[in-house]
C-alpha cells in the first residue's frame, strides 16, 4: 500500500504543527537548495526500475547485472533500492508530491512537455506558451531567483549551475544579474581555487558525450566548491544526465543517472549540514523539468504527443517543512515550485509576479 505510509505520524505532525505555526518566521539565516533531475519519471521516482524496461530492447546490456543490482520485489525496496536519499532522508523528513495512484498528481500545466518551457514554468510560477523552444533567447519572465537577488539579504547570493547551455537564457541572467554556470565549458570565478582549477583541467580533457549537455558529475562537483568559497543562500542545481540516457535509449544508464544523482544530492546535503551558515536552516526541493513516455516504445521520449509526459513530481524537505511523506489526495502543478522556493526562504514571490501559482499546499507548517 504505496499509499498510506505511516498515518500515525500525520497526527503527531499534526500537533506539533500547531506549535510550529506560532513560531514560524523568516529568518536572516534561511537558504534553499533546488535540484533538477532532468526529464526523470514519477514511475522510476515512486515504484523503482520497472521490470518490463529490464531488457535489451531498451538498451540495457547486461539484464542479470541490472535486475540484480536495481531489482525488488516491492516496489518500496526498488526505488529506495534506486533512490535511498531520495526516500530515507527527504521523504521520511519532508514530502513528496507526484504519485497519480495517490490521488496526488503533479502535472505540468505548459502543453509542450519538453524543457525550456518546464523550466521557465517552474522558474516563473506560470506557463508561458510564448516559451515554445529550446532556443537560446532570453526569458522575458521574471524567475524566483532573480527576484530572491534582488532582496537585501540574498542579493549576489543567488547562484545556478546546470549542466545545460540553455540556462543563462532561461534564468536571463544577463538581466537578472545572478550567476550562472552552465554547459560543458569550464567555470569562470575567478580566482580559481586549486580545486576548480583541476576541476577546470579534467573538463577540459574529457569527452563531450552530449553537444551543450555536461556530465554530471563535472557540474555537481563544481557546486560544491561553488558552496564552500561563496556560500550561496539560494542555489539551483540542475542535472542531465536522465534525460539524455532517455532519450539515448539506455534504461540502464537512466537507471544508473538516477542512482548517482540521488547520491550526490546526499552528499552535498551533508556538505552542507556540516557548515555552520546552512546547518538546519536551509530547504532542499527536488523535482524534474518533464515525464516521459509510459510505454517500450515511447519511454524514451517526451513532447505534446507523448501521452503521461505530462506527469512530474517533487519532493520538500527542510526546517519548515513538515514531515507528511507521501502527499494524498492533493493535485499540484509545476507551476507552484517558484513560490514554494520562496516561501521556504520567507518570502512571497507572488506579491512580485501576481500571476504565479501558489506555494504547494502543507510545506510551510500548515
Ligand atoms: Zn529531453
Amino acid at each position: 500500500m504505496r499509499c498510506h505510509p505511516r498515518l500515525p505520524l500525520v497526527v503527531l505532525t499534526t500537533l506539533a504543527l500547531l506549535l510550529i505555526r506560532l513560531s514560524v518566521s523568516a529568518s536572516a539565516q534561511d537558504n534553499v537548495v533546488y535540484v533538477v533531475l532532468d526529464g526523470f519519471r514519477w514511475q522510476e521516482v515512486f515504484t523503482g526500475a520497472e521490470e518490463r524496461f529490464i531488457t535489451p530492447d531498451t538498451g540495457v546490456k547486461n539484464v542479470n547485472g541490472i535486475r540484480e543490482r536495481f531489482w525488488r520485489d516491492t516496489p518500496e525496496a526498488r526505488r529506495e533500492t534506486l533512490m535511498p536519499f531520495l526516500w530515507q532522508t527527504i521523504v521520511k523528513n519532508g514530502q513528496i508530491f507526484g504519485d497519480p495512484t495517490c490521488g496526488a498528481a503533479a502535472r505540468l500545466t505548459n502543453s509542450f512537455k519538453f524543457s525550456y518551457p518546464g523550466y521557465n514554468e517552474m522558474f516563473v510560477g506560470f506557463a508561458d506558451e510564448q516559451i515554445d523552444s529550446n532556443n537560446k533567447f532570453n526569458n522575458p519572465n521574471i524567475n524566483v531567483l532573480e527576484f530572491l537577488n534582488t532582496r537585501d539579504r540574498f542579493k549576489g547570493r543567488v547562484a545556478a549551475l546546470a549542466t545545460w547551455d540553455v540556462f543563462p537564457f532561461i534564468l536571463n541572467q544577463e538581466r537578472s544579474g545572478i550567476f550562472v554556470h552552465a554547459g560543458t565549458g569550464p567555470i569562470v570565478d575567478e580566482p580559481l581555487n586549486e580545486r576548480q582549477m583541476l576541476l577546470n583541467h579534467a573538463i577540459n580533457n574529457a569527452l563531450v558525450l552530449w553537444e551543450g549537455n555536461q556530465i554530471d558529475v563535472f557540474t555537481v562537483e563544481l557546486t560544491r566548491d561553488y558552496i564552500l568559497k561563496h556560500k550561496p543562500k539560494a542555489l539551483f542545481l540542475g542535472l542531465g544526465e536522465t534525460d539524455e540516457w532517455g532519450h539515448g535509449r539506455r534504461y540502464d544508464l537512466y537507471l544508473h543517472a538516477a542512482n548517482k544523482a540521488d547520491r550526490q544530492i546526499q552528499e552535498l546535503w551533508e556538505l552542507l549540514q556540516s557548515m555552520p551558515e546552512y546547518k538546519d536552516n536551509t530547504s532542499l526541493i527536488i523535482s524534474t523539468d518533464h515525464g516521459r513516455g509510459e510505454n517500450l516504445s515511447d519511454w524514451t521520449s517526451h513532447g505534446k504527443e507523448i501521452v503521461g509526459a505530462e506527469f512530474v513530481w517533487m519532493a520538500v524537505m527542510g526546517p519548515k517543512t513538515p514531515a507528511l511523506g507521501i502527499r494524498e489526495n492533493v493535485e499540484v502543478t509545476q507551476s507552484q515550485i517558484a513560490a514554494t522556493i520562496a516561501q521556504l526562504v520567507g518570502e512571497d514571490f507572488r506579491a512580485a509576479v501576481p500571476q504565479a501559482a501558489e506555494p504547494l499546499p502543507g510545506v510551510w507548517g500548515e
